[in-house]
């Protein structure tokens, strides 16, 4: 095993005796814990805990948040770097990164301009076009440009 997992502090879970232990490191923005084997590879064990809350993050919670989407679950993971995960998921709606399907409820990239679902075809909130026909194509597609 020549791979070497991200590690920012620790996190000692809590026993009997003893309360959880976190232990904090400096990472790119803030103060966290970070464990990247444990988000690989132990599904139940904290991977997480942001700068301002004692609140500890397992895979499992990561994949929650994501609809147990793992492309994004592992996306959060490798970004947050002091903030909450919520609050990271939730600027990637706000800024139109990623988009949330009303139909099958699927998460899905965007990339900065809203776009219909890429999985069942469906228009993301707000795009009041009801009328059919012509809203294939419209968004993501780059044939739109006009060119
Ligand atoms: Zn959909």
């Amino acid at each position: 095993m020549s791979k070497s997992y991200l590690k920012i502090g620790s996190y000692t879970p809590e026993t009997k005796d003893a309360e959880a232990d976190i232990d904090r490191e400096y990472y790119r923005q803030g103060w966290v814990v970070k464990d990247e084997e444990a988000f690989l590879l132990h599904p139940d064990r904290v991977c997480y805990v942001p700068e301002l809350s004692d609140t500890a993050y397992t895979r499992e919670d990561f994949m929650g948040l994501c609809n147990e989407q793992e492309k994004f679950a592992a996306e959060c993971f490798y970004a947050v770097d002091w903030q909450h995960p919520e609050t990271w998921i939730d600027e990637q709606y706000k800024y139109d990164e990623w988009g949330r399907c009303e139909r099958c409820q699927q998460i899905y990239d965007v990339g900065g301009e809203p776009c219909p679902c890429p999985i069942c075809g469906t228009p993301p909130e707000g795009d009041e076009g009801e009328q059919d026909g012509d809203t294939k194509g419209r968004g993501c597609s780059a044939e739109s440009g006009g060119i």
